[in-house]
């Protein structure tokens, strides 16, 4: 993986406002929002461009990414009114970001999902 925007956040060379960190994921604000809470989570380690090129040796770190999100979830108190996660994976997603990361939004309803 090449040096990627997430990278530099994860060194602190670029602002961020970090919410969640641990061995393995760190957890930012999205700088533009599309939910009243959009945090973005990310392996600090590991050089995964996308899910397209993951692989099953890291099918943990993948599973470690959607436990940080919920884990959070539940501590902001977001969790009983539920919330969603969202992984973009290359054009027809959206991924703009070449640094494999997962999205979670919440905070208010979030309507129908998928619609092009
Ligand atoms: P993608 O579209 O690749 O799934 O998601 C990339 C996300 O990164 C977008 O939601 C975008 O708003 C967010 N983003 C892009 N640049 C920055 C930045 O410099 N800081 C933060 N916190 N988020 C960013």
């Amino acid at each position: 993986m090449t040096d990627t925007l997430f990278s530099k956040i994860i060194r602190r060379e670029i602002p961020a406002t970090i919410v969640y960190e641990d061995e393995d994921i760190l957890g930012f604000k999205d700088i533009a929002p599309q939910a009243p809470v959009h945090v973005l989570f990310i392996p600090k380690h590991a050089p995964i461009p996308t899910l397209d090129d993951a692989t099953a040796e890291q099918a943990p770190l993948l599973g470690r990414l959607l436990l940080a999100a919920a884990e959070y979830a539940r501590r902001e108190g977001l969790a009983q009114d539920g919330y969603r996660v969202v992984m973009n994976c290359r054009e027809h997603a959206g991924q703009t970001v070449f640094h494999i990361h997962l999205h979670l939004l919440a905070g208010a309803p979030l309507g129908h999902f998928g619609t092009p």
